[in-house]
């Protein structure tokens, strides 16, 4: 038999709350395709001591507050009943269980397939996530090690490795703050650090990091990093001191140029500085017991946990769609703004100094309203 077939004006993949909510708001149909069960589900996976690492006031979609209950930094249960409470007040429709496996455009539509069903659009916006697929570097000798190996997107508490020797790959947020779960909790905790980092504080004064970004904004990234330096080198110190090597240029730079958020630390420096955790260099290669690094030393672990990032991977199902659109390793070359194929956009995929679910926020007002303004060849009669 085959799969039931449906049309809407605008075809959603991914999570998309915001898109959805904000074309509601412009009444225009629009289906969500969601390949898990849930919503939110990225969040229901991640790590039980996760919090916001954004301010919650910055970190809002469009049209609801966050509730005033809830802390500064929600933690990964709040945001996902923060999701949940979005979806009921603007009442997407969202379709479960709806995995695409291929979307192209195909005579002036988009025709998206899905686990089970088939959809065609006028619009296709793609918020499958930034973080969609973990990143698994390999090393030398990596089949010899006896101890585990997982990536941080499978870790979710502590309770596999107390009392256990357990080394951090990669000097992220994930990282950072698994570090200081597992210290929390009676780990042996190192941390393998690859290249040349920033550190900034979560707060500055009292300030969250994420309005002083926003503040700056408008400012050149020199600028705003030199005026910077001098109160980050006050709140985190020389990090050089502790075994780490700082970039040559600041955290303006990083993130708006190299497209990476340096570690907003939460804890993670002070263990650091009080001998608690551990920094070693990049990895070279494993041995059965542990690790060689690439400065020569070498130490031994129980455990390996790869806070070693994700990917996009929208070339996953985009298919047949010019290599204009997203780059050799799939990452969109746009994201909230229509792309070179009609009626194709990406949302979610900008990493800002501002915020990504705040980013989220504008990215979705700004598509609603480009879909708004455009003529819309399928037919209104929406299933
Ligand atoms: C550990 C961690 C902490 C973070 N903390 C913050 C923070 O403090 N502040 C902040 O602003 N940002 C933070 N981020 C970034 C954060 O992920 C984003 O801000 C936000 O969750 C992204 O939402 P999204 O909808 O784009 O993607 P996601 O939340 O990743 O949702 C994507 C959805 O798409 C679905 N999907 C994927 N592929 C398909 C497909 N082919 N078919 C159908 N469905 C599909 C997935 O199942 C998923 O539900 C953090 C990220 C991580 C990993």
């Amino acid at each position: 038999m085959p799969d039931p077939q449906f049309e809407s004006h605008t075809i959603v993949i991914g999570a998309g709350l915001a898109v959805g909510a904000c074309l509601k708001q412009a009444n225009i149909p629009c289906i969500i395709l969601e390949k898990s069960d849930r919503v939110g589900s990225a969040w229901h996976r991640h790590y039980d001591r996760l919090h916001l690492h954004t301010d919650k006031k910055n970190s809002e979609l469009p049209f609801l507050p966050y509730p005033i209950d809830y802390p500064r930094y929600p933690s990964r249960s709040q945001l996902i009943e923060y999701l949940e409470s979005y979806v009921q007040k603007f009442r997407l429709d969202i379709r479960f269980h709806q995995e695409v496996v291929s979307a192209r455009y195909e005579n002036d539509q988009w025709e998206v397939q899905a686990q089970s069903s088939l959809y065609h659009a006028n619009n296709l916006v793609i918020a499958a996530g930034r973080n969609h697929e973990p990143f698994l570097p390999t090393w030398p000798g990596q089949d010899l090690f006896k101890g585990t190996i997982l990536h941080s997107s499978q870790y979710k508490n502590s309770e596999l490795f107390k009392g256990k020797k357990v080394l951090v790959v990669g000097f992220g947020n994930s990282g950072g703050e698994i570090a200081i779960d597992l210290w929390e909790h009676g780990s042996q905790v190192s941390l393998a650090v690859r290249s040349a980092v920033n550190v900034i504080p979560r707060e500055l004064f009292g300030v969250p990091i994420l309005s002083i970004g926003i503040l700056q904004s408008k400012l050149p990234s020199y600028i705003a990093d030199a005026i910077n330096a001098p109160i980050l080198r006050v709140a985190i110190g020389n990090i050089t001191k502790f075994g780490l090597r700082k970039l040559p240029y600041g955290p303006i730079t990083q993130i708006r140029r190299d497209r990476h958020i340096p570690l907003i630390d939460i804890g993670t420096m002070k263990l650091i500085k009080n001998g608690q955790v551990t920094i070693y260099d990049g990895i070279k290669e494993f041995t059965e017991e542990g690790i060689i690094f690439k400065d020569g030393k070498q130490a031994q672990f129980d455990a390996v946990i790869l806070a070693t990032g994700y990917r996009p991977r929208v070339n996953t199902f985009l298919t047949s769609v010019s290599a204009m659109i997203y780059d050799e390793k799939g990452r969109p070359l746009s994201s909230g703004y229509e792309t070179k194929m009609p009626g194709l956009y990406f949302c979610g995929y900008y990493v800002a100094t501002t915020g990504m679910l705040r980013e989220i926020g504008f990215e979705a007002k700004r598509i609603a309203a480009s879909i708004a303004g455009k003529p819309t060849p399928i037919s209104q009669s929406f299933v």
